[in-house]
């Protein structure tokens, strides 16, 4: 469904007249997705996760590598392949506040991709719309509100109405309840897994909450400075992290009914600046587990520990 082969994201955002600056933000990545899967991406915030998700709609610059969405081939992007590329794949972004246009009503908001990719017009592309809408749960006396009239839960429903719109095999969702009020985001969560169920979506589900992540993806991968670090089933990352990495971030997550995993030293220190990269593991600068030696000067690779978990750690190599 979706097979990204060794992306890199890299932003020069050097000043006139001073040293190059690079930031890799995503670097060198490779992730696949069946049908109907829901993968999770966790991460710090900077660790690329959400520039992955732009990355595959092109809304940020790809320096290199390739996106397949069903076999289909994104890169490089023109007018044929941007047009495709809107209809299989559609995302979803943290703030349904900013998503909506103020001035347009629900019906022309939610109308947008539709009058532009399926072309379809008046009595016809209204009852699409009301059909949309129903769909996301609101009535259709909601086509001629403004984002100013609805409520931040009802906003992000008409953004998932608007992403549903071409049918769209992929949603990519990044961070859609953190603008939320704690009332209304169970609500959401709840709603988009019945939605990716009802019409086998498949989900690249953006997230620094890792019980969030845990209630609605099978899949998990865990990233760090623009790599992934580890990537497997939800309940084997769950139960049974590999990467001190990953063990560090659900060690600082409480679940309530389930038993901790494992109960290392939380995390300290910032995450390093994609600008200037460790040498070696890029986790080496924070690692409790750090080897002297192997792990300052050679960088793992995400290898297979078994048929549904990867590992990039000296530990497991
Ligand atoms: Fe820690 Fe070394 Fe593993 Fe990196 S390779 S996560 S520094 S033990």
């Amino acid at each position: 469904m979706l097979d990204i082969n060794d992306l890199k994201v890299h932003f020069d955002t050097s000043k006139p007249l001073k040293r190059k600056t690079i930031v890799k933000a995503v670097n060198g990545i490779n992730l696949s997705l069946a049908k109907g899967d829901a993968l999770g991406l966790v991460g710090e915030s900077g660790s690329g996760k959400s520039t992955i998700g732009k990355a595959i709609l092109h809304l940020v610059p790809i320096t290199s590598g390739s996106i397949k969405i069903d076999g289909f081939e994104t890169n490089p992007l023109n007018r044929k392949t941007e047009r495709e590329l809107r209809r299989r794949a559609q995302m979803i972004f943290q703030d349904p506040h900013s998503a909506l246009n103020p001035r347009l009503p629900i019906l022309r908001s939610v109308a947008e991709p539709l009058v532009l990719h399926a072309d379809l017009r008046g009595s016809e592309l209204r009852a699409k719309v009301a059909e949309l809408l129903e769909t996301v749960g609101l009535p259709s006396q909601f086509l001629y509100r403004y984002p100013h009239e609805l409520s931040g839960g009802q906003k992000q429903r008409v953004c998932i109405a608007r992403a549903i719109a071409l049918n769209p095999e992929l949603l990519i969702l990044d961070e859609p309840t953190s603008a939320l009020d704690v009332s209304v985001q169970a609500q959401i969560l709840e709603f988009l897994k019945e939605l990716q169920t009802k019409f086998s979506l498949s989900f690249l589900f953006i997230s620094h909450d890792l019980s969030v992540i845990r209630h609605l993806c099978n899949r998990v991968a865990v990233m760090y400075l623009g790599e992934i670090v580890e990537e497997g089933l939800t309940t084997d990352i769950f139960h049974s992290p590999k990467h001190p990495y990953t063990q560090a971030l659900l060690n600082a997550v409480p679940f309530p009914q389930a038993k901790q995993p494992h109960r290392e030293a939380p995390l300290t220190g910032d995450i390093p600046s994609p600008v200037d990269l460790p040498t070696g593991c890029n986790f080496y600068t924070r690692c409790p587990k750090m080897m002297k030696g192997t792990c300052e000067t050679t960088s793992p690779i995400l290898s297979e520990l078994s048929e549904s978990q990867k590992v990039a750690c000296h530990l497991h190599s």
